[in-house]
């Protein structure tokens, strides 16, 4: 009798955008050992304050849509926001993501444990919980009312690069993300006064567009970022470009969905700028002499107040108009975008299919995945009392 032989399950390895291949693109090999590894990070810093700024901008919009509490915006932190804080700070800690200290009091009660906060008058409003009501404050208003579904899971495949039957370990890989989308009807009908609409019109096709808007129904998809705007010239910009256009690839696979013309990214971080992004920003001024500074996005009283800061903590307050400006992002979405960046998305996945296969043959992690050694990534990475390339081998410190 013959025997059939029983086939291998077909698996196609699947790649997040945010927690595979950004990750990977901050440093391949604290992406290895963070994700693939057994050992969660102990302060994942940047994945608490990302996930906690996501879920709470969620948690306020189901609310804002359902609880006539939670439509009269701004909405009190002590009364309203706070309850928003502890219901995603609990289900993040449930799934094992914490807060470092200092930047949110977890405490319900009074007489709690003093943990990172400067007294037992719990709450106390730190720093996520400040960017959380800031956040609520600027953009809510506008932004909730255009949203026509949230928190949209988008899926799809695409072929392995460079695949070889020999080689590979499958012949597609799967891709995933989460978005809010916008509606251009509801855009296009919005109040002049909406901050959204007007930020889409100082856009070079942003007339065009919302003129297209009243007639042709397409998406506007939205991303937010628990962190600084990147600089222009930095890898990351690109990178959460390539995010955007990859999203909105997905997002037009998936059925009775419309063109996505818009994408938009909020970095909200610069709605409350710590006193290091204030540095950071500082550097980048004085780094432009002679250059154009449109792109930081700064009005010209605080590009000035920026050069002449001596760097003390609490004498520089940029403007409203210059902090909201910097919070937002617009990218203009069309075909020839999108299959740059989705050429970007295999060239990431790609090598990391080739490190993973490396290992696998036997290679040893350090000699397989490429570090990418960056200070803003380096003095919190949990692995560089090990790592070859740090130079500072002192525990993770922690930052705002
Ligand atoms: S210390 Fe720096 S180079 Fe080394 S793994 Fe961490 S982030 Fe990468
Ligand atoms: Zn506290």
């Amino acid at each position: 009798m013959e025997m059939k032989i029983k086939k291998r399950p077909y698996i196609i390895p699947e790649y997040s955008i945010t927690g595979d291949i950004l990750s990977y693109h901050s440093c391949g090999l604290q992406y290895r050992l963070q994700n693939k590894g057994e050992l969660p990070p102990a302060r994942p810093v940047q994945l608490w304050f990302g996930q906690f700024i996501h879920g709470s901008l969620e948690e306020a919009y189901l609310r804002w849509k359902k609880n006539p509490n939670y439509r009269v915006l701004p909405l009190d932190w002590a009364s309203r926001i706070r309850d928003i804080e502890m219901t995603v700070y609990k289900r993040l800690a449930a799934g094992g993501v914490r807060p470092p200290p200092n930047i949110f009091c977890p405490y319900d009660e009074p007489n709690e444990k003093l943990g990172g906060c400067p007294d037992e008058n719990h709450p106390h409003k730190l720093i996520a919980s400040k960017r959380v009501e800031r956040t609520l404050e600027v953009w809510a208003p506008h932004l909730f009312p255009l949203i026509s579904e949230a928190e949209v899971k988008l899926k799809g495949t695409r072929p392995m690069p460079n695949y070889s039957e020999s080689i590979s370990r499958s012949r597609h890989y799967g891709i995933t993300g989460i978005v809010d989308v916008l509606a251009s009807v509801k855009v296009a009908s919005a109040g002049p006064d909406n901050l959204i609409l007007k930020k889409i019109r100082e856009e070079k096709f942003g007339e065009e567009l919302l003129q297209e808007a009243a007639q042709n129904e397409f998406d506007i998809i939205i991303d937010y970022k628990g962190m600084a705007r990147p600089k222009p010239s930095d890898a990351e910009w690109n990178h959460h470009y390539d995010q955007v256009m990859t999203y909105a690839w997905l997002r037009e696979k998936q059925l009775e969905s419309n063109r996505v013309r818009v994408a938009i990214i909020f970095y909200l971080n610069e709605l409350v700028p710590s006193e290091s992004d204030l540095k950071k920003l500082q550097r980048l001024v004085l780094s432009q002499q002679g250059n154009s500074t449109d792109d930081l996005k700064l009005n010209s009283q605080d590009l000035a107040s920026l050069k002449a800061w001596n760097g003390a903590t609490h004498s520089l307050q940029l403007s409203p108009e210059s902090m909201i400006n910097r919070s937002i992002r617009i990218i203009q979405v069309n075909k020839q975008n999108i299959d740059q960046s989705l050429r970007s998305m295999d060239g990431a996945v790609s090598e990391i299919e080739n490190s993973v296969i490396d290992e696998m043959r036997g290679k040893k992690i350090l000699e397989t995945w490429k570090m990418l050694p960056r200070d803003e990534t380096c003095t919190i990475c949990d692995f560089k009392t090990f790592c070859p390339k740090s130079s500072d081998k002192r525990p993770p410190r922690i930052t705002e």
